[in-house]
């Protein structure tokens, strides 16, 4: 079934809300307060790099704690990550590509909790505040591959900017 993002359909206004409703899919109550908090607190500029960080952190912890106690390394741990936000109602992710030799991936995010509750085009990157997570994560596996490459990610189309998708860049930082 093709799914039809809020900004293509026309002069559909946002939810009154600026939450998605709740055919728009699995969003835990716990999910929906923390989704309005960020949304608040993204208000301000300053905070997006701090969430970053803070994302970045705690995807470094993630990997630790399953690396040590599950059979996942690699690419793998960043399968089931995207995998484990999938179902906790974040959207649908997947890894279109990724190079844990090179610190390069490519992931896909479908129906974003973000862009459905923009509800409008906007020329923001809206999920902009995933990117920590996924640089964490890279980071972590080139580090257990014993390569100290740093890595940097970006959404580089969004879905609430006119797109079917939103896409995510994972690069090697250029003071690598
Ligand atoms: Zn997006």
């Amino acid at each position: 079934m093709n799914r039809r993002w809020p900004n293509e359909a026309g002069a559909a206004a946002a939810p009154a809300s600026g939450a998605p409703g709740a055919d728009e899919g699995a969003l835990w109550p716990e999910d929906e307060i923390r989704l309005e908090s960020v949304e608040a607190a993204l208000a301000s500029e300053g905070y997006a790099e701090i969430l970053y960080q803070a994302s970045y952190k705690s995807a470094r912890f993630w990997c630790e704690r399953e690396a040590r106690t599950g059979p996942l390394s690699g690419i793998a741990l960043l399968e089931h990550y995207l995998s484990r936000l999938s179902r906790h109602g974040w959207g649908r992710f997947r890894v279109i590509e990724a190079d844990a030799a090179t610190g390069c991936a490519d992931i896909q995010l479908d129906c974003s909790p973000f862009v459905l509750a923009q509800g409008e085009v906007c020329s923001a990157k809206t999920c902009c505040r995933f990117a920590g997570w996924f640089a964490g994560i890279m980071d972590w596996i080139c580090e257990s591959r014993g390569r100290t490459i740093r890595t940097v990610c970006h959404e580089t189309q969004c879905g609430a900017d006119g797109y079917d998708r939103c896409i995510f860049a994972v690069r090697p930082r250029a003071s690598n």
